[in-house]
């Protein structure tokens, strides 16, 4: 692991921020103050990770987002002062692996950046079983059991339960979901989802409302816990 870390971001004052604190964490951060030479940086140095500013000074970062996922799958965590639900929604879509709003926590910040960096070294799955806390998912056996005993999943909550577990520890939005289960962009769904996260949670949850399994990123979509 290199643990270089690019930062791509124009604004000086977030610029030393972020610099002291990849450092104190022990990261060796890259800095680009545009989007051309964050890209540049991307290709010549081949961080772990981006942090990847909106509003640049020559591009827009979701050009730059797009040219990276272009070529590699590195986790990018965009850093933005864009707080509309919407630009959030579109980065993730685009292939951000997390969105952090300005001002944000250094704690939360780098928090997510290990979360990133863990995702993006996949662990097997032993057997096709994925056991956390006392759920357990049986791939190949389509079998899903909470403190041993079966719950009994249709074939779509099957698939959306697999495929947030599959992403354990991301966001992912509404659009993402429909599209990956029902295909066509999905839009349509929004409804039929609704009803399928509730069903699935009333089957794993013990407390729906206080989910361990399961969280609701409001207005963006849902997200697996992760420890
Ligand atoms: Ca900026």
């Amino acid at each position: 692991m290199s643990n270089l870390i690019l930062i791509i971001e124009d604004d000086k004052a977030i610029i030393r921020l972020l610099e002291l604190s990849l450092k104190t964490n022990g990261y060796t951060p890259i800095i680009a103050e545009n989007g051309l030479s964050g890209i540049s940086r991307f290709l010549s140095d081949k961080p772990e990770l981006v942090l990847l500013d909106l509003g640049l000074p020559d591009v827009d970062g979701r050009e730059v987002l797009s040219q990276i996922r272009a070529i590699s799958s590195t986790p990018v965590i965009v850093v933005s002062a864009r707080e509309k639900e919407k630009e959030k929604v579109e980065a993730l879509d685009n292939g951000a692996d997390d969105y952090v709003t300005k001002p944000f926590s250094i704690g939360e910040l780098m928090a997510r950046i290990r979360v990133a960096l863990r995702k993006a070294t996949p662990v097997p799955l032993k057997n096709d079983v994925f056991s956390f806390r006392s759920l357990e998912m049986n791939v190949s056996s389509h079998q899903v059991t909470i403190e041993g005993k079966p719950v009994h999943l249709t074939p779509i909550e099957f698939r959306i339960l697999k495929l947030l577990i599959e992403n354990q520890g991301k966001v992912l939005t509404h659009h993402f979901i429909q599209d990956s289960i029902w295909g066509n962009g999905g839009e349509d769904n929004y409804q039929s989802l609704r009803v399928f996260m509730t069903n699935l949670r009333r089957k794993i949850e013990k407390d729906p409302t206080d989910p361990e399994y399961i969280i609701t990123e409001i207005g963006i979509g849902y997200r697996f816990i992760d420890d």
